[in-house]
């Protein structure tokens, strides 16, 4: 391929989100450590037993800031390179509680990243409609636990092998692969998928902390008049990921009480490092 290879650290974005303290936490009468400066990307943490911690990401959003302005200044620039043909990866990171699902699932009244993605693809779709494009929307949704690759879509959660190795990239050949033809189809399986998940768990704190769920979408672009994109979609994606042709951001989570000092510093730590990976 002759496109240019982007430095892997620019194609690494990482972005901190602290939640607002809960009604419970107001009323036990914890402090907020944590103090967000938007226009800096930066995070501040005050240090009961020293100087305060200073961190900066390329952005950092406080809890006025909602799941729109994240997904508008973050989430929706990555989106567009996916429909131009780039891989692109969005992930939340942190300790239970602090707005991973929030930020990425959300609510029926604030919806999260996931499915204003679903949206954003469909607008695209509809306003490249042409006689001679068609696309081709198919989801996925997969939990890692411990050592297990669970598929959210199969029943009772079959569990799947991955195959690849790291310099050909991975892939899953069994995994259950659902054609959707709308965003809300794809709600509507993201749901089944989470059903599925919580079914499967048996202790509930212990599973949370150590379960990861991706939901994978891959669309598709056919030109009629043309038979380029032919290409095998494996040996697209691998062309791509190894061209350097793929985004991430991730999301860092964090609480701003007192009582998560430790916990909010290892976030931010981890997230500091990953855009030096
Ligand atoms: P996690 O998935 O990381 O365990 P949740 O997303 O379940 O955490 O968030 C824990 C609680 O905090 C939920 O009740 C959620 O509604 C609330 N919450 C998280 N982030 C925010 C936010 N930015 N604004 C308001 N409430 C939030």
């Amino acid at each position: 391929s002759a496109r240019p290879r982007t430095a892997l650290n620019e194609c690494v974005k990482v972005v901190v989100r602290c939640r607002p303290l809960s009604e419970k936490e107001k009323n036990e009468g914890y402090d907020e450590v944590v103090k967000v400066w938007p226009e800096r990307g930066a995070v501040q943490v005050y240090n009961p037993k020293g100087q305060d911690k200073l961190f900066t990401y390329d952005a950092a959003y406080d809890c006025t800031a909602d799941t729109q302005t994240i997904y508008d200044e973050m989430v929706r620039p990555l989106v567009a390179s996916v429909l131009d043909g780039f891989n692109g990866c969005v992930f939340a990171y942190g300790q239970t509680g602090t707005g991973k699902t929030h930020t990425m699932e959300g609510t029926p009244d604030h919806e999260g990243v996931i499915p204003r993605t679903f949206r954003h693809i469909w607008a695209h779709i509809e306003n490249t409609a042409s006689p001679d494009v068609t696309h081709l929307v198919s989801c996925s949704y997969v939990e890692l636990y411990l050592e297990d690759v669970r598929d959210l879509l199969a029943k009772d959660c079959k569990k799947l092998t991955i195959r690849g190795q790291e310099l050909n990239g991975f892939y899953i050949p069994e995994m259950t692969s659902i054609v959707c033809k709308s965003a809300a189809e794809m709600v509507r399986v993201m749901r089944a998928g989470n059903r599925n998940r919580a079914a499967g768990r048996t202790d509930m704190n212990e599973h949370s902390s150590r379960s990861h769920a991706v939901f994978l979408v891959t669309v598709e672009t056919a030109h009629r008049a043309t038979n380029r994109i032919r290409d095998s979609k494996l040996t697209r994606i691998l062309q791509d990921s190894l061209g350097g042709n793929s985004k991430t951001i991730m999301i860092a989570n964090i609480g701003p009480a007192s009582y998560n000092y430790d916990e909010t510093i290892t976030t931010l730590r981890y997230a500091h490092r990953a855009k030096a990976i």
